[in-house]
């Protein structure tokens, strides 16, 4: 038998997953420290994109086969060590995404209500670690820093009315935050211009059909109409979007202004956030941005910085810190030890893109095991961890945790989620 653990059970762990059980003679554990699966499926993703979620019906096909196991709320780093793995393991991959916020590197970046995008969308998505986060939603302004879709998705659910969040699964403490908000005024700052957003053009065009809010583009922020032929396709759609919403300026009471060429040097306050101080930007001929000397301020209670996220390093695996990502050659960290997803490429590409990514370091690893060197694989994890006494949560658990959720879930939610590991824990009777 061939033994392989994932560390992570998101779309890259479940991808690659998917082609390891296809072989002959392989054990498949996917770990996670959490006692539920999916990652940024379940986390990440935003909630009123349930057609995006529904993938995870295909991870649950490939947990449900005989061959792979979920191994819940098992933190490798605490309950078990990388080198326990890579000893027990033919193969450790590493599928640990990038869930740590690329820090925003600016004076006034630490004071209250400046919040780092994977903590706001952890909130919304009921994440365990950050369902307390209580965002600030008390004044009118808030700056959302970034164009890509992670600025769209937190724009967007800050401008929603609860009824827009019909069918979604927000979880309850962040759908009452959000119908007592004050918001009104959103800006998303953009430190280049409209030709260089990393926004596509389905999450761009939802702006455009929002019951109470209406996007804003200055008509002087974008270039020739004539110059979008340069532009790959998807791009020039999204670009064309955002035409629309500079000839069209809709009056609605929530307003979504992108600010381009605009970017953030100080965040201001009392306490608290009070103000972004922005600087206008020019670009050079490598089309990087470079401040002109004349700014200006933007009233926020709120700042959300949604400028890229990184992967945690871990004692004694290689890191790429300019990257924030494992050191990897193409995949393969160290002998038995892999990189996957976000965690090998860094934060870029859809859920999709890690379905060739998985196939293709699980075929890269069932060449580099061959058969296989008689490893102890899941009975050693299982009794160095009944040794510490932890005792994992199953994919048969989690089936359990999943029924309490969706009993739980108030109208309109397909399912409330449970967002403390304490609960989860208690749907299971521990
Ligand atoms: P992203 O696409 O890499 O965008 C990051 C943005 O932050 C860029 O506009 C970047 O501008 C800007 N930025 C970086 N550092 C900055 C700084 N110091 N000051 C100001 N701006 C700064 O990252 P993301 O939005 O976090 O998304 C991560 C990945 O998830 C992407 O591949 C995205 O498409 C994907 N995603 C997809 C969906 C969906 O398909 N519905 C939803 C959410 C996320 P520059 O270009 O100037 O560096």
């Amino acid at each position: 038998m061939r033994h392989v653990a994932i560390v992570g059970s998101g779309p890259a762990g479940y991808y690659t997953a998917e082609t390891l059980q296809k072989a002959d003679d392989m054990a498949v554990d996917v770990i996670d420290r959490l006692p539920v699966p999916y990652g940024l499926i379940r986390t990440g993703v935003a909630p009123d994109h349930q057609s995006i979620k529904a993938v995870s019906r295909r991870y649950e096909g490939v947990a449900l086969t005989d061959n792979v196991r979920f191994v819940g709320h098992v933190a490798v780093g605490s309950d078990v060590s990388i080198e326990e793995l890579t000893d027990l393991y033919d193969a450790v991959v590493l599928a640990t995404g990038a869930p740590h916020d690329r820090p925003l590197d600016i004076a006034g970046a630490d004071l209250p209500g400046v919040i780092g995008s994977a903590a706001f969308v952890g909130w919304y998505n009921g994440h365990p670690d950050f369902a307390k986060l209580d965002p600030p939603l008390d004044a009118p302004g808030v700056v959302v820093i970034g164009n890509g879709n992670v600025a769209l998705d937190v724009a967007r659910i800050l401008a929603k009315t609860p009824a827009e969040f019909a069918g979604s699964d927000i979880v309850a403490h962040a759908r009452a935050a959000l119908a007592d908000s004050a918001v009104r005024h959103i800006h998303i700052l953009g430190r280049r211009g409209p030709h260089q957003i990393a926004m596509t053009p389905k999450e761009l065009g939802e702006l455009g059909h929002l019951e109470r809010a209406s996007p804003r583009v200055d008509p002087a922020d974008l270039p020739p109409e004539g110059d979008d032929v340069m532009l790959e396709p998807g791009m020039r759609k999204s670009v064309t979007h955002l035409r629309q919403f500079a000839a069209n300026p809709v009056a609605k009471p929530v307003t979504i202004d992108f600010d381009f060429f605009a970017m953030p040097v100080a965040i201001e306050g009392e306490g608290r956030v009070q103000r972004v101080i922005v600087e206008r930007t020019t670009l050079d001929a490598d089309l990087r941005s470079h401040g002109t000397g004349e700014t200006y301020a933007i009233e926020a209670g709120l700042v959300v910085s949604c400028i890229g996220y990184q992967t945690p390093p871990i004692p004694g695996v290689p890191y790429e810190h300019g990257r924030g990502r494992f050191a990897s050659d193409d995949g393969r960290i160290l002998p038995g030890l892999y990189a996957v997803g976000w965690a090998r490429r860094g934060p870029s590409g859809t859920i999709g893109t890690n379905k060739p990514d998985g196939a293709r370091i699980a075929e890269m690893v069932i060449e580099d095991i061959g058969r296989g060197a008689g490893k102890a694989g899941r009975a050693g994890l299982d009794a160095l961890l009944a040794s510490r006494n932890v005792v994992p949560v199953t994919f048969r658990d989690w089936r359990r945790i999943e029924a309490a959720e969706v009993a739980a879930a108030l109208d309109g939610n397909p399912r409330e989620k449970f967002t403390s590991v304490e609960a989860m824990l208690a749907a299971i009777g521990r």
